[in-house]
């Protein structure tokens, strides 16, 4: 039987309501490991998985891609004998080494108060041993690049490598979102970044066959299945913006037409958020990445929508999207070569600093709502 010890985050800092963070932590993890026959209990205020061997593979996998833990370890289960406990924390330390660590210090704490070492002399006997046994490793009190921990209770319980969880809060805590999201690299580091925050997604993706290929498309359902690991699904709104985008572009001067296409996708996403119980909008506009990011585009873009938008990258440069987006694994699809944006709407001179009463004039001339109207009603659905 393996054990994982689960470590709190920010979740460790709630006051009255963590019971029901714990609560929903509690039901994500056991959807994710669902079948694997692994189960999830909470011994003394700590989350702990156990699962036979052959489950490890998928356990840790599902450890990795949880909202609301800071970090994991394998635990070491052992007799509650002095020598039992220090031949554990060797084993740990060689692991450590393994893990290329070159210092270490161990922690220990006694709740069966009936043994006979104190935290301090479990701390010193079990420093003392590792550093007989294991080459290359040293003491180091202050800043330490690994812990062994080592916990006295029912049982004695020694872990050490500790794995980086996704930390945040847990998905659905927060309530729901609905994520623009685009084949390029921002928008899926956005999502990402919600559902840290708790938020459960649906996205919408605008799609203008033939002028966006069905490989861009496809991207896009490539992205959000990666994202949805981590939010436990995500429904997928494929929306045919095809006659909208000819609308504007037939009546729109050429400076203007970003502009207005991102209020037609903002008025249209609310509309699907509201059927969907999805109580903000999530973008990935970063202020002044492109023209229609500048404040007063933004603005403009923001005007047709009543819900909060959330733009989580906007004080964010191009360098941290990116490393955020190679750490979840949504970059190296983001950059595949279809492009999400058609080539109808990237004028050569886009108005800067749009004004806000002319924009909703320009929009409203513009009569999309049968054109948005159907648009919704024959979008596709997938889930994800
Ligand atoms: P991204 O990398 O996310 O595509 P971007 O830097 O290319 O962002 P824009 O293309 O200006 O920026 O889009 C700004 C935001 O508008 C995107 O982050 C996304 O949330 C939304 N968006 C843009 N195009 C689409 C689309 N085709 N479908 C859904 N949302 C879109
Ligand atoms: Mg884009």
């Amino acid at each position: 039987m393996t054990s994982y010890l689960l470590k709190p985050g920010e979740l460790a800092l709630k006051g009255e309501n963590r019971k029901m963070f714990e609560y929903i932590l509690k039901q994500n993890l056991k959807s994710m490991i669902r079948g694997t026959g692994a189960v999830v209990e909470r011994t003394h205020g700590r989350f702990f998985v156990r699962c036979d061997g052959d489950a490890e593979v998928r356990v840790e996998d599902a450890l990795a891609h949880l909202f609301g833990i800071a970090g994991w370890a394998k635990t070491q289960t052992c007799e509650k004998t002095v020598d039992a406990i220090l031949a554990a924390c060797v084993e740990e330390a060689k692991l450590l080494v393994l893990h290329g660590m070159r210092t270490f210090k161990i922690e220990a704490r006694r709740t069966d108060k009936s043994f006979p070492l104190d935290s301090y002399g479990i701390m010193r006997l079990a420093g003392a041993a590792v550093l007989e046994a294991v080459d290359g490793l040293c003491v180091d009190v202050h800043h330490p690049q690994a812990f062994i921990e080592v916990e006295i209770r029912e049982k004695a319980y020694v872990f050490g490598a500790a794995h980086d969880g996704a930390r945040g809060l847990p998905v659905g805590s927060a309530g729901k979102g609905m994520l623009l999201l685009s084949g390029g690299i921002d928008s899926p580091v956005a999502g990402w970044l919600m559902g840290s925050r708790g938020l459960r997604l649906d996205a919408v993706y605008f799609h203008a066959y033939p002028y966006t290929s069905d490989e861009a498309r496809q991207k896009v359902i490539t992205l959000s299945k990666i994202i949805s690991r981590y939010t436990l699904g995500l429904m997928l709104h494929i929306v045919s913006f095809t006659g909208v985008e000819q609308r504007i572009k037939a009546h729109a001067p050429e400076p203007w037409l970003t502009v207005l296409l991102r209020m037609a996708m903002m008025e249209c996403a609310e509309a699907i958020a509201w059927k969907r119980g999805c109580k903000s909008l999530i973008t990935g506009e970063s202020l002044s990445q492109v023209a229609s990011q500048t404040m007063e585009n933004i603005a403009c873009t923001q005007s047709r929508t009543r819900l909060p938008i959330f733009r989580p990258l906007i004080g964010m440069d191009k360098e941290r999207i990116v490393s955020i987006g190679e750490k979840i694994g949504t970059y190296e699809i983001s950059i595949l070569p279809y492009e999400d944006c058609c080539v109808l709407f990237s004028p050569p001179h886009p108005i800067l600093r749009g004004d806000v009463d002319e924009a909703k004039q320009r929009y409203e001339a513009l009569e999309l709502s049968a054109l948005l109207e159907e648009a919704i009603a024959t979008s596709e659905i997938q889930c994800c």
